[in-house]
């Protein structure tokens, strides 16, 4: 029996006040009053150039894929250890993906390895901020610079979070976040966001979004009719998830606050197991803030790791493992350079996600940390 599941979305409570609304009023298609809302808000708190909500993370990145103009043959720099979508985006615009390892202090990109992975074909880098964690921004954007590459943050897991002060997503020339159920808030199950900082990709962000159409011009009054003026997709939410956003925007000091203080709690009790190298706590750089989306251990091997799941499973609490990684997946095996991504493979083998969300108590974390000494 499962009594800590590893993850539960958390209602603020106005979620179905805001839905109601929006469905009271009639309005219920993307771009309304809830969708500008947020977008604002988001545009506001983050300094984000342009916020466009999208109806998942993936959405999100397969718009900053298509707005990065590809070409067959086109390479883009990407980490092996990573979600799906964020190597589908690209792969659909006809890139080539070339993966890269992580490093071996976190499972971010490690930037030190980019340059050997740059050919005149390069186009673009995308960095994924795991667990909310920065990447090394710096590093990367000196890369890019000096070779001319656009960056694509995928900040899916990093709301709320800084790389020396700067919000993630505000950094690179695009980003996606994604409001799925399982991040620290949600759309009411799925939903995502485009963030545009370079303000030559805006009017065709619109576009893109508004299924090749330049309606959000009409909108405003811009233009006096609209058509067809681009390629496109429907990936703007209805105003619903849009409501339910909005009820998670107005308590997001609140929520992260209770994640960071259950993240804290997790780290302080297992510090000691760490030090004796029973395992490796997440690490954040003094570059990046902590956003709590994760907490995770690193075990010593994929069979230890496996022990201490089902372990914690006959004690009714719910660890999982996360990513296998890209380079070696049933659909891009034969397709993979055959360079080895060691780092990448580790974190699939020995890394093990613990539970974290808002409704879990402190309570809660102490049983989950004295079930983890008993076990050691
Ligand atoms: C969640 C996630 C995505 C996808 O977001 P969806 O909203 O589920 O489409 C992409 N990349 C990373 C790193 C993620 O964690």
């Amino acid at each position: 029996m499962i009594a800590v599941p590893f993850n539960k979305p958390h209602l603020t409570g106005k979620e179905a006040h805001y839905m109601y609304e929006a469905v009271y009023e009639c309005k219920l298609s993307g771009n309304g009053k809830f969708t500008k809302r947020c977008q604002q808000w988001l545009e506001d708190r983050y300094g984000f150039r342009k916020c466009l909500l999208t109806s998942s993370g993936t959405d999100a990145l397969e718009m900053c894929a298509m707005l990065c103009q590809l070409h067959p043959g086109d390479e883009v720099i990407i980490p092996s250890y990573t979600f799906v979508s964020t190597a589908l985006a690209f792969l659909r615009e006809g890139a080539k993906v070339v993966f890269a390892d992580s490093m071996s202090r976190n499972p971010n990109i490690d930037a030190d390895l980019l340059e050997s992975l740059i050919t005149p074909r390069t186009k673009v880098i995308v960095p994924v901020h795991y667990a909310g964690v920065a990447c090394d921004m710096d590093a990367i954007l000196a890369v890019a610079n000096k070779h001319n590459l656009l960056v694509v943050e995928d900040a899916a897991q990093a709301i709320d979070s800084y790389y020396k002060g700067r919000p993630l997503g505000s950094i690179g020339h695009l980003a996606a976040f994604s409001f799925h159920e399982t991040k620290n808030i949600t759309a009411g199950g799925e939903g995502g966001l485009l963030v545009v900082n370079d303000e030559r990709f805006v009017r065709r962000a619109e576009i893109i979004w508004e299924k090749g159409t330049n309606r959000a011009e009409f909108f405003r009054g811009e233009v006096n009719k609209y058509g067809w003026v681009d390629m496109g997709s429907s990936f703007l939410p209805s105003e619903v998830n849009a409501a339910f956003l909005w009820a998670q925007l107005e308590n997001l000091d609140a929520i992260q606050e209770k994640r960071k203080q259950l993240w804290l709690r997790y780290y302080e009790s297992l510090k000691p197991l760490a030090e004796q190298g029973l395992f490796v706590l997440p690490d954040v750089p003094d570059y990046a803030s902590l956003n709590a989306h994760m907490f995770y251990l690193v075990l010593p091997s994929l069979e230890k790791r496996t022990a201490l799941i089902a372990n914690l499973r006959e004690r009714g609490i719910q660890a999982v493992f996360h990513y296998l990684s890209l380079h070696s997946s049933d659909y891009y095996r034969d397709k993979h350079d055959g360079r080895a991504l060691p780092q990448c493979d580790r974190y699939a083998d020995c890394l093990v996600r613990l539970p974290l969300y808002y409704d879990l108590t402190i309570e809660q974390v102490d049983e989950i940390c004295q079930a983890i000494h008993t076990i050691f």
